[in-house]
């Protein structure tokens, strides 16, 4: 009896098993990109002039506009050069548009909608750029500060962090005034002067914001840069550009954690020294990560590029649902997928006594914490608290820190634009949103606009993402057409009711 009950029970899973792979085998082979419903944008009709963009790039990196982080250390007359270069080469955006100066040298533009009523829109930017590390100006295959255009490239610093990205803001919107288009909403360029300089207390991008709120002024969409559009090719699954929309950004918390001791002469030393109990206390610390959850944008991400993989591919993929558990534990073994997914803990820095013959009396740790969306800088604390065995009495001292962004939803209308303008461009890419690592000036804008993404419309390789505040950046002139059409659409889309 017992025996043909376990073969029933068998049977019928085996039944189950052989249902479920045959639904699967047909759920992946619909598991493709969903059709777009009604207009599709067309792009080709822009007139941009790319040549012109090309030629006040060279020009505008040309201009050392290097920020740090005490003030008296910048060479102010490089962004007044620069506030004239844009005069210059921006006529048209200098006659419409009101400047407004803020803070040392940020810059805010104003180009009034014809219906005041309506929220407008915000293109952000950064003027500064970082330095060029010192003893690595001759590894440059083209000097860092002459914006030279060998036909493929543009090189130097600030190539493509941001002011590529900042002249085509400035291109488009010149362009759009000269076709003689009218916004109905009104369209802000916001250019902050110091957005490389982490933590700085004179904040441009932080003093536009305060500025627009003191304005009274509510943002329909913020863009900034952050994201980008990646050429993916792994041969035999998957061949897309992926155009990362960065719909949130990380938060960076420092904690000191410390161990006091006795101390005295090290030639009669206890069993362990407060070193010694620190070393159980980064082993703890290390020993009990946050744990790893998939937000519902990662799972977004996964899903659009699971639907482009090739056929066997997606017999996995459209099954994303019931394999999220095993994705997140592999995800957490490889740091750039884990960091996506998870509050990261770094411990980066260690002191003990100042001496070889001195007992610590106290022994420090510094921990750099990237967290998640939603979890705070208290949070951590509470984290490295409960973590710690018990036994080791440790202090726990905040340092310096930023709280992550929110998230920005995608189903607004600017992410809907930016998707349909990537799409339009490029049949063959996949806009998904993703989390951007570390900071950007658009943080800033939270208290004046909901929906911020991070995203500069540029095809680049991680390669050349790689040269970014490092040697040989440069930007690929390919790129540059369709980011100017991006632009001058975007605009368009978002303003015109
Ligand atoms: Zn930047």
């Amino acid at each position: 009896m017992l025996k043909e009950a376990i073969g029933l029970i068998l049977y019928a899973l085996l039944l189950l098993l052989l249902i479920f792979i045959l639904i699967t085998a047909v759920r992946a082979l619909f598991f493709t990109p969903k059709k777009k419903k009604g207009e599709k944008i067309e792009l080709t009709d822009e007139k941009v002039d790319t040549e012109r963009y090309l030629r006040n790039l060279s020009d505008a990196i040309k201009i050392k506009t290097i920020s740090n982080y005490d003030r008296d250390k910048v060479d102010w007359s490089q962004f007044d050069k620069f506030h004239a270069f844009l005069e210059e080469r921006y006529p048209l955006i200098h006659k419409t548009m009101t400047k407004t100066v803020i803070g040392d040298a940020s810059l805010v533009f104003k180009w009034e909608g014809t219906d005041p009523s309506l929220d407008g829109i915000a293109l952000l930017g950064h003027q500064d750029v970082v330095p060029v590390a010192e003893g690595t100006e001759n590894d440059w295959t083209h000097p860092a500060f002459e914006g030279f255009n060998d036909g493929e490239f543009i090189w130097g610093r600030g190539a493509m962090d941001m002011k590529n990205h900042l002249l085509a803001v400035m291109e488009s919107v010149e362009q759009l005034i000269a076709d003689g288009y009218v916004p109905k909403r009104t369209v802000y360029i916001c250019l902050g002067h110091n957005e490389e300089v982490v933590a700085a207390p004179d904040n441009g991008a932080k003093q536009i914001a305060a500025y627009l709120k003191e304005q009274g002024v509510h943002l329909e969409a913020v863009i900034d840069e952050g994201g980008a559009i990646l050429p993916v090719n792994v041969k035999g699954v998957l061949n897309t550009h992926l155009a990362g929309v960065g719909v949130a950004e990380k938060g960076s918390v420092n904690y000191e954690v410390s161990v006091s001791a006795k101390g005295g002469h090290s030639s009669q030393p206890p069993e362990h020294t407060a070193l010694g109990h620190l070393a159980n206390v980064i082993k703890d610390i290390e020993g009990h990560q946050f744990k790893a959850k998939m937000p519902k944008f990662v799972y977004e991400l996964f899903i659009e590029i699971g639907r482009r993989c090739s056929y066997p591919v997606r017999l996995i993929t459209c099954n994303l649902w019931l394999l999220k558990p095993l994705v997140l534990k592999i995800m957490t073994k490889i740091p750039p997928a884990a960091s996506l997914i998870r509050t990261c803990t770094a411990v980066t820095m260690a002191q003990g006594s100042p001496q070889f013959n001195v007992l610590p009396q106290k022994a420090s740790i510094t921990v750099n914490f990237r967290t998640m969306p939603g979890v705070t800088i208290e949070d951590v604390e509470k984290h490295i608290r409960k973590s710690v065995r018990k036994k080791e009495k440790i202090d726990v001292n905040f340092l310096v820190g930023k709280e992550a962004s929110v998230v920005s939803p995608t189903d607004s209308r600017a992410f809907r634009t930016i998707k349909e303008l990537c799409e339009a461009a490029d049949d063959k890419c996949l806009v998904a949103p993703f989390l951007v690592m570390g900071g950007t000036d658009s943080y800033n804008y939270e208290c004046v606009c909901e929906n911020i993404y991070r995203f500069s419309p540029f095809v680049a390789s991680t390669k050349l993402l790689l040269c970014t505040h490092a040697t040989d950046e440069r930007l690929p002139v390919s790129s540059c057409e369709n980011a100017l059409k991006f632009f001058k659409r975007y605009v368009k889309q978002m303003t015109e009711d």
